[in-house]
């Protein structure tokens, strides 16, 4: 067995692993995975072994997928010390101490799939189906907008007829054409279902900022047990997804696994092969990678999974991705309570959602609360306001950021990433972080959280190490309170 290639030389018959080959089946090859868990279970109290990884870890260039499940599987207390002390440093080292703040939103629920821990499954037939219209996305974008997002995650069910991607095209146009008083969304991230290479470059043309498309597990049987209807059912059709994505030309795709179907030590090597692959196969890795865990909704019952995971393992999970691929960033959802994500963040979250509906036509009518529930995705357990999350963060240490400028400057892909593993992404990232955060506090913030804003951004000013910068920074703050918007790097 090799571990730092982690390739493993299949019994007769088996499928080969090949983190270059674009079949599914080859790239997350069953065979390996299994390898790398059995080799993690043989390892978890080497501490030999485990001090050679954690020392090429601390390097800050990633580790491969079966040393990373050595990590995961590690009964040593002391080393799991360790593990996280580590990951909290490859954070601020890559990171820093910005947390970029997102919202999802809802277009349609309908859906032809079969998918059993969602209420969007074609077999409820008790859920309202909702689908908006162009008008209705522009008041949910108004109130979005009017909370201070700048940057959003656009969710649908999958659904040919309802939800064709005509549709999706055409409310990404309403998205980015709304400003209303300084508002705008300037990056939109896409959450929709596996489809084609034309029409990845369709989502390309039409200024996506992120292709996300979450795996819910990996193995291919538990898959399609999972799916048991529906175009999702086709493991390698969905596995394959980002490859047809990068070959529509999206710069940036945004990986994850629904934590509670599967096996996590399962989940976790076969999401870093993925990763792998993408590296292997376009020589960029996965711009982001999103680690929700099954919660409660319509008819659905997280009990009825028998995979559920403890908060100490999620947090063990989210510290061994960070120092996995720590130029990935992670997000976390308002699936999680504040409890949870506050323990988190440290580890290696670099975004949250905040303020969310995880509900079609949420934002515009809070009033219809009952009604959005009954339509909800998941239950939201952190519900808390963006204004109270923005502070919650500041109180925290954090710099909550609206920055999406990487994007609209073409810093994107493989330029992305360069940047990111020299560790140079600071010298954008901190003075944006800063101006959007002043834009926030002067047109959405209450009284207490520009307060402790202010106080905030006078303190992070004096962290900037290039003083062109810091001056070229104080300028546009003056000019934000003048009433100017949209400065960057
Ligand atoms: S997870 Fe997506 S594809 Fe599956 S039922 Fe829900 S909305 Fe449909």
């Amino acid at each position: 067995m090799n571990l730092e290639c982690g390739v493993v030389l299949p019994r007769m018959g088996r499928i080969m692993y090949n983190p270059k080959s674009n079949k599914a089946e080859e790239f997350i090859c069953h065979d390996e995975v299994l390898a790398s868990l059995a080799f993690a279970k043989a390892n978890k109290n080497n501490l030999e072994l485990i001090n050679k990884i954690l020392d090429k870890a601390k390097l800050g260039k990633g580790l491969t997928h079966r040393e990373a499940a050595v990590l995961l599987d590690c009964e040593i207390e002391e080393k799991n010390q360790e593990i996280f002390e580590l990951a909290q440093k490859i954070k601020q080292d890559y990171y820093g101490n910005r947390i970029v703040l997102f919202a999802p939103l809802y277009l349609s629920n309908y859906c032809v799939n079969g998918c059993v821990y969602c209420p969007y499954h074609a077999q409820n037939k008790h859920i309202p189906r909702k689908k908006m219209t162009q008008e209705e996305i522009k008041e949910e974008v108004i109130a979005l907008q009017d909370m201070g997002h700048k940057r959003l995650a656009i969710e649908t069910g999958e659904d040919p007829v309802n939800n064709p991607i005509e549709y999706v095209l055409e409310s990404l146009k309403t998205i980015y054409s709304i400003h209303h008083k300084n508002g705008a969304i300037r990056r939109a991230n896409v959450n929709i279902a596996a489809t084609t290479v034309e029409n990845y470059r369709k989502l390309k043309e039409a200024g996506i900022g992120t292709y996300i498309l979450f795996q819910e597990t990996y193995n291919k049987k538990s898959y399609e047990q999972l799916h048991p209807t529906g175009p999702k059912h086709n493991y390698a059709y969905h596995t394959e997804a980002m490859d047809r994505a990068m070959t529509g030309g999206i710069d940036d795709v945004g990986l994850g696994v629904l934590f509670g179907l599967e096996g996590y030590r399962y989940e976790f090597s076969a999401l870093l092969m993925h990763a792998e692959h993408l590296e292997a196969a376009f020589g960029v890795g996965p711009h982001t990678i999103s680690v929700p865990r099954i919660k409660r909704a319509d008819d659905i019952n997280p009990d009825d999974f028998d995979n559920g995971i403890d908060d100490d393992i999620f947090a063990k999970i989210i510290a061994c991705i960070r120092i996995a691929v720590p130029y990935t960033g992670m997000i976390i959802s308002t699936r999680e309570s504040d409890k949870c994500r506050e323990r988190v963040l440290k580890l290696g979250i670099s975004q949250i959602s905040g303020g969310s509906k995880t509900s079609v036509g949420g934002y515009a009518h809070p009033e219809n609360e009952k009604e959005d529930e009954e339509t909800a995705q998941f239950d939201v357990s952190d519900r808390r306001s963006l204004d109270e999350v923005v502070k919650w963060l500041m109180g925290l240490g954090y710099v909550p950021s609206f920055c999406t400028a990487c994007y609209r400057e073409g810093r994107v892909g493989d330029r992305f990433m360069a940047i990111c593993k020299e560790q140079q992404i600071h010298n954008f990232c901190h003075p944006n972080a800063i101006m959007t955060l002043k834009e926030y506090l002067e047109d959405y913030a209450s009284d207490e959280t520009k307060k402790i804003g202010e106080e905030l951004i006078q303190k992070e000013l004096a962290t900037l190490e290039n003083q062109k910068i810091e001056c070229a920074v104080e300028k546009n703050l003056v000019s934000i309170e003048n009433g100017q918007r949209d400065f960057r790097f």
